[in-house]
Formats: C-alpha cells, sequence, structure tokens
C-alpha cells in the first residue's frame, strides 16, 4: 500500500456534459424565432448529421429509445415475433422490442468485447425470429461481419442501437452508415453529444426514412413546415396510429453545435483514455478495454473489469474510490435481472454477461477532466490493494 500524496479537492464526477456559451445562444436564438418545435432548425440538424456520418437519411426523434420503438415499428415487427439483442445493455434496448408487443430473446457477449457474440446467435433462432438489434456497447462496434452474415441466412432485419456510438468506426466506416437497415443515436446527457433529451435514426433506404419521419409525427400526410408554407388551404390526413416522437427546434439547435464540437470531444476522449490504458495496463488485478484491430472506440465510458473478483469486491473498491472523491459506476446492466424480464432460464443461459456485470466498473472520462485528475484516479487505483 502507498500513501495518496493528494487529495482530490471536490467529487470528480463518472462524467460531464460539455456546453458552452455557443448552444446558449443557438437556443435563446430559437425562442426569439417563434418556431421552438420541430422545424429549420431539426431539418438542419438532420443535413449536418448525415453529412457527418455519410448516410442518405437522418431523421431526428426525442430519445434513442423512441428511435428505436420507431425502428421496430417501420421493420414491421410486432405482437408474437422474437428479436435478439444483447441483456448486457441498458434497459432501454428491450423495452423498445416490448413496446411493439414482440419478445426480447437474450444473446450471450463475447467476453473481450463486451458485445453481441455472433457465434451464440444461431441457437437462439427460431421460426418467430425477425430482427437482431445489436448494440454497440459503451461505443465499442460489435462485430458485424458475423452477426449480418447470420441476418442473412435467416432473413433477419439488423437494428443498430447505436445510442452510445457517436464518431466511433467499424472497419473505417463511422457507426450510423447503416450496415443494418437502420442505426438509432441517443443525445443523452450521459452520451458525448447531448441535447439535452434527443435521438436520431440514420438510414440508406429512402422509404424507411418517409415512414419514419411520418410515425414520428402522429402519421400526418403533411409536416407542420409543409402546412406553415402552403399558399392554399391545405387538410392532412392521418391514415395509420402515429406517434409523438418529434425532437424541438431548441434541442436541434443545440445539436447543431455539438455537432461542431465533435471532433475535439472525441479527440480529448481518446487521449484521455489512452492515457488510462498506458498507466493500468500493468495492474495484474484488472482488464482494460480491448478494442479489435478493426474497429476504432469513442469511449464513450472506459470500463474496467475486475479479474477473479466478485460484485462484492467490484463494490468495495467503488467504495474505496468513493471515499477518495472518485465516483465510479457499476458495469452495464444486465437486463434479464430486471423484474420485467426476469427468469431462471436466462440467469444460466447467459455466464458472461452475468461476470461482466457483477465485476465491471466505468472510471471518470468526460471532456473537462485534467490529466492531473487523471493521475490522482489512477494513484488511487494503484493504491487499493487486491
Ligand atoms: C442511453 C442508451 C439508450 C437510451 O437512450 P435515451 O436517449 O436516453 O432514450 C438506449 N440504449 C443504450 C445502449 C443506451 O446506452
Amino acid at each position: 500500500m502507498t500513501t495518496i500524496s493528494v487529495q482530490a479537492a471536490a467529487m470528480i464526477p463518472v462524467a460531464r456534459p460539455f456546453i458552452g456559451a455557443e448552444e446558449e445562444h443557438a437556443v435563446i436564438e430559437v425562442l426569439r424565432s417563434g418556431w421552438v418545435t420541430q422545424g429549420p432548425r431539426v431539418a438542419e440538424f438532420e443535413r449536418e448529421f448525415s453529412a457527418y456520418i455519410g448516410c442518405d437519411h437522418s431523421v431526428a426523434v426525442s430519445s434513442c429509445t423512441t428511435a428505436l420503438h420507431l425502428a421496430l415499428v417501420a421493420s414491421g415487427i410486432g405482437s408474437g415475433d422474437e428479436v435478439i439483442c444483447p441483456s448486457l445493455s441498458f434497459i432501454a434496448t428491450a423495452n423498445s422490442i416490448a413496446y411493439v408487443g414482440a419478445t426480447p430473446v437474450f444473446c450471450d457477449i463475447d467476453l473481450a468485447t463486451y458485445n453481441l457474440d455472433p457465434s451464440a446467435l444461431e441457437g437462439l433462432i427460431t421460426p418467430r425470429t425477425k430482427a437482431i438489434l445489436v448494440v454497440h456497447q459503451i461505443g465499442l462496434s460489435a462485430e458485424m461481419k458475423g452477426i449480418l452474415v447470420v441476418a442473412k441466412k435467416y432473413g433477419l432485419a439488423v437494428i443498430e442501437d447505436a445510442a452510445c456510438a457517436i464518431g466511433s468506426e467499424y472497419e473505417g466506416n463511422l457507426i450510423g452508415k447503416p450496415l443494418g437497415t437502420m442505426a438509432c443515436f441517443s443525445f443523452h446527457p450521459r452520451k458525448i453529444l447531448t441535447t439535452g433529451e434527443g435521438g436520431m435514426i440514420t438510414t440508406n433506404d429512402a422509404d424507411l426514412a418517409d415512414k419514419l419521419r411520418k410515425l414520428r409525427q402522429h402519421a400526418m400526410s403533411l409536416s407542420d413546415v409543409v402546412r406553415h408554407n402552403a399558399k392554399q388551404v391545405t387538410a392532412e390526413t392521418y391514415d395509420e396510429v402515429g406517434y409523438n416522437f418529434r425532437m424541438t427546434d431548441m434541442q436541434a439547435a443545440m445539436g447543431v453545435v455539438q455537432l461542431d464540437r465533435l471532433q475535439s470531444f472525441l479527440q480529448r476522449r481518446r487521449h484521455l483514455a489512452s492515457r488510462y490504458d498506458e498507466a493500468l495496463q500493468p495492474l495484474p488485478w484488472l482488464e482494460t478495454p480491448s478494442v479489435p484491430s478493426n474497429c476504432r472506440h469513442n469511449y464513450q465510458s472506459y470500463m474496467i473489469r475486475l479479474v477473479d473478483a466478485s460484485a462484492a469486491k467490484r463494490d468495495l473498491i467503488m467504495q474505496r474510490l468513493l471515499e477518495k472523491n472518485i465516483s465510479s459506476r457499476r458495469a452495464i446492466m444486465a437486463i434479464h435481472r430486471e423484474l420485467p424480464y426476469r427468469s431462471e432460464q436466462w440467469e444460466t443461459a447467459l455466464p458472461k454477461t452475468n461476470l461482466v456485470t457483477d465485476t465491471a466498473l466505468i472510471l471518470p472520462l468526460f471532456h473537462q477532466m485534467t490529466e492531473a485528475d487523471q493521475d490522482y484516479i489512477i494513484e488511487v487505483l494503484y493504491s487499493i490493494a487486491r
């Protein structure tokens, strides 16, 4: 045990959004314009998002949860269908499947990447399986090639839960340039780019994009913008049951500014992550993130896994960190342990998911975190004996 030479002056949070004066100005401009819900700023944010990702269509919505819900509706998934997804994910992944009346079927993960294990997929396919909901967990791309092979063989739709994956790459392309049919992003403040709440669906399929645009706005045949600009009296129709999943123009204006900042966000996160990697790799009692050579991580979170540990041991380490003014978070949750999805069957079928959710933890990583703060965290980790 070494002694800690310095003490963090204030609690170091796990994450903190970076919001500057430009965001304030952009939102005030919208407030003064008189058009506050989905309008010109949403259209601008969508255009710039598509240009950044390199996809044909981006459809802004109110959150990633509503994005996933809408993507499943637009894919025709419904009652009696099964959708394969990881249990090691935020609960919204499975909830979106439940919203459409389908059943989530949980697939175990690859221990190295914490993402869906393509080799575990085939065993879960039944005549009711309609889609795979792939998660790029904490920003790292899943092994899409293997997943797409299985999807093609069984004629399954592939929807990407890219909530955490903005700026991440797979085989040289940004996530969101769809490898499946659609990818869904989150702009919650815990993610890298934030609009307070918000989401985006990207696709290269024009028909799907049209369908999504309609469904997010009550399935109204004419948009507000079209009606506002019409020179003749117009009457809209509502030909199916739609939703109100609109993003506001205040949020979109903020998103445009955040998108301009994204490169600097990514650069800073990658720099801090590589400092963690280098400092923590010598510690035999933990594993640092492993990134396959065909992937580029955005480090939306920096998660370490304790070797030969238990949940109790992990929680003890988190407590020790907290006592030193360092917040950490338990690893990604296991959805199958929450009441709506809990069963003995999943508890025994998902050993790797159980291991990771019990023994991993997320360390602080955010844009404004200083190297001094990070050095302090590293020093504290070194002082914690196994
Ligand atoms: C954050 C998150 C979501 C939900 O995003 P919201 O925008 O908060 O609805 C869904 N899936 C994953 C994997 C997430 O991390």
